[in-house]
């Protein structure tokens, strides 16, 4: 028995995500003392997850599935499953794995535990740790299914290097056209902006930018830093960003490398959400702002003034 994990990719490139559920997975491995097994749709640069632990790729190459299709990917991770005799499948809880995840769990007959935010406990069972109420609250949950899917919620757990030698082995699972039943006709998505997610650097901004009109420079900002652009919860509620922006405890987390945050105050909802970022920067213009105790590095300084320097600054590397 293997641990199985489906490690998402876009345009055949591994995800970042990818590589966070394959260091979670290598977890459980090593705690039950086991093997983790990769299954990958359409990916490429499957050579990359030997450095998170992944010691067999499950690779599926198949034209029909070069766009996300539910049903049919499900179908595929169940029988990769099965041919693993894998009893625990990890997933990320990008928005693709939080549908694909209850379909997978119905084929395979198995308990589904959403947002898992810790390794197992394995005393009494098999207990995981479970954010609930939008992140207000933590629940242990117990899962009494031979077979487990756990849903991995993103930025929870981080990337762990864990080298291992990694075999290849291309997998042609059955697909009947009933796996096709919903036909994706096309996707419509912003392919020049970095995600939240995948972001090695962040720059949020609140309400100190005083207006929608003011984020051309934060834009840029990012643009430089080829970064991710967030924001906190008040500026999306007012619609000067989308609510995709909204970063925190009722927002999304983040765990980047650098989390640049300007003209925010630093309540302790933001702060709950991005605290797993290595390093914090902040610009405001009043020194007791809470952000500074977070923070790193700190510019006590109007965002006006001290943004456009920056980023001239920054152009001349
Ligand atoms: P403000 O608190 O208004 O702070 C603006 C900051 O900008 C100030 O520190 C000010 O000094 C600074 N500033 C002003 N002008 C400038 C300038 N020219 N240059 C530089 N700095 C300047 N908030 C979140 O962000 N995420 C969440 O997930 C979240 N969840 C919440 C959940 C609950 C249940 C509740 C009750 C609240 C939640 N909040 C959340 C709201 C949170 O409490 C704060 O109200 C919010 O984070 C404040 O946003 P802000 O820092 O942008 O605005």
């Amino acid at each position: 028995m293997s641990i199985l994990v489906y490690t998402e990719s876009e345009n055949g490139k591994l995800k970042k995500a990818a590589f966070e559920v394959a260091s979670f997975a290598k977890g459980i491995a090593d705690l039950m003392n086991t093997s983790l097994t990769a299954v990958t749709i359409n990916a490429e640069n499957v050579d990359e997850l030997k450095t998170y632990g992944v010691e067999k790729v499950l690779k599926v190459s198949n034209d029909k599935l070069s766009k996300f299709n539910a049903d049919a990917y499900a179908e595929v991770i169940s029988q990769a499953s099965k041919k693993e005799d894998s009893k625990i499948v990890v997933v990320s809880q990008s928005a693709n794995a939080k549908y694909l995840a209850p379909l997978l769990a119905v084929n395979l007959e198995a308990g589904y535990a959403s947002n898992v935010v810790a390794l197992p406990k394995l005393g009494e069972g098999f207990v995981v740790e479970r954010t609930a109420f939008t992140n207000k609250a933590f629940n242990m949950t117990f899962i009494s299914t031979d077979v487990k899917v756990l849903g991995l919620s993103s930025n929870s757990f981080g990337l762990k290097e864990n080298e291992a030698s990694l075999s290849e082995e291309d997998f042609s699972p059955e697909l009947s056209d009933d796996e096709f039943g919903i036909d994706v006709v096309s996707v419509d998505k912003n392919k020049d902006k970095v995600s939240i997610a995948d972001a090695e650097v962040v720059v949020s901004a609140g309400r100190g930018m005083k207006g929608p009109e003011n984020w051309e420079m934060i834009e840029e900002l990012a643009d430089v830093l080829n970064a991710a652009t967030a924001c906190s919860k008040p500026v999306s509620d007012m619609g000067w960003r989308p609510h995709s922006e909204h970063v925190g405890q009722t927002g999304k987390p983040v765990a980047t490398n650098l989390y640049i945050a300007i003209g925010i105050s630093g309540a302790i909802q933001h702060l709950a959400g991005i605290s797993a970022s290595k390093n914090k920067v902040v610009i405001n213009t009043d020194p007791e702002a809470p952000f500074f105790k977070a923070a790193d590095y700190g510019i006590v300084g109007d965002a006006f003034e001290v943004v456009p320097q920056l980023i001239e600054k920054l152009k001349e590397f």
